[in-house]
């Protein structure tokens, strides 16, 4: 994420005229492919920088932020260094005077962060739980996305295409705040009544509506009712997620009762389906979250789930749990 974000940064930066060229710059064994700026200093200079990197066997990431200033080029690396879960990003500065011929190295900086959101030190050691929401967004969205924000915990929200519209506002800060969003059909019809001409209707229409207000398509998808096919699956161009642990919030908008239920059952690995449109359920993620934050649990969403847990997602197959 941050490489893209300097990247996106750089560009913006850059002199809109200036064309840049692609060069390689390349030993034996490893290459590093970038835009150069066509101004023969600052491009051999960024050459001979690229350099230094190559001959190293570490796994490493480069890109730059150059601007200019009349005769002057302020040129930044961020030098992005992978080792196991860690990043570090090393970031070098200079000054280039063109006008004196002149480079002034300015302090480096380093940072070092973990590799995906910043809290999985040692995945093997810490439990992990998936909270999903179906059915939304509506009006009692905002509820559950305050609680998730208030403890600074991801959740995966499986939306009804029907509902979009009017609430883009929603999935929108839903997708900032690093909440993950799937698809749970467009009409929550059950699917298994329908053939597959229907069934990919109500998929892919609801795709498209997560892209076009979030810029990203969904990458998982729950049928409505978690009914499950093999005209489903086979229509399905996802992997197919339901739950091992059902709240039952829709039956009875009891908030003490859903967090029992969720307290009582939770393990390493699960996935709980929860409905972001009652506020009961809103009410029983102020009891959950942090009873199994003290339990030593990690909150993750669906994907990440998986991830750590090092199970690789397929089309059509159908996963309630990682384990
Ligand atoms: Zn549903």
């Amino acid at each position: 994420m941050l490489p893209l974000i300097i990247i996106s940064l750089m560009l913006l930066v850059l002199d809109r005229e200036k064309t840049l060229e692609n060069k390689t710059v390349y030993s034996e064994n490893k290459e590093i492919s970038y835009p150069f700026f066509g101004i023969e200093e600052i491009d051999d200079y960024i050459t001979s920088y690229l350099n230094e990197y190559i001959t190293t066997d570490e796994e490493v990431l480069i890109d730059y932020d150059c601007i200019k200033e009349n005769n002057l080029y302020y040129l930044t690396f961020y030098n992005y260094l992978f080792s196991g879960n860690k990043i570090k990003n090393n970031i070098d500065s200079y000054t280039i005077n063109t006008k004196y011929n002149s480079i002034t190295k300015i302090a480096p900086v380093s940072y070092e962060y973990d590799a995906i959101q910043n809290k999985m030190v040692d995945k093997e050691k810490k439990k992990m739980i998936a909270l999903t929401f179906d059915d939304g967004p509506n009006y009692n969205t905002n509820k559950v996305l305050d609680v998730l924000e208030k403890y600074n915990v991801p959740a995966t929200f499986f939306v009804l295409g029907s509902k979009i519209k009017d609430n883009e506002h929603i999935l929108k800060r839903m997708s900032s705040s690093g909440m993950e969003i799937g698809n749970h059909t467009y009409s929550h019809l059950l699917l298994t009544k329908y053939k597959e001409d229907k069934i990919k209707e109500e998929i892919d229409s609801t795709s498209n509506l997560i892209f076009e207000v979030t810029g990203k398509y969904p990458t998982l998808l729950r049928p409505s009712y978690g009914s499950v096919n093999s005209k489903i699956k086979k229509t399905a161009d996802m992997p197919i997620i339901i739950w091992d642990i059902d709240t039952l919030d829709w039956k009875y908008h009891n908030s003490k009762r859903i967090s029992k239920r969720v307290l009582s059952k939770a393990g390493d690995g699960d996935i709980v389906l929860m409905h972001d449109i009652y506020s009961a359920t809103a009410n029983a993620l102020n009891i959950i979250i942090p009873e199994l934050q003290n339990r030593g649990y990690t909150f993750v969403t669906v994907s990440e789930l998986f991830y750590y847990k090092e199970v690789n997602l397929e089309k059509g197959r159908v996963y309630g749990y990682a384990k």
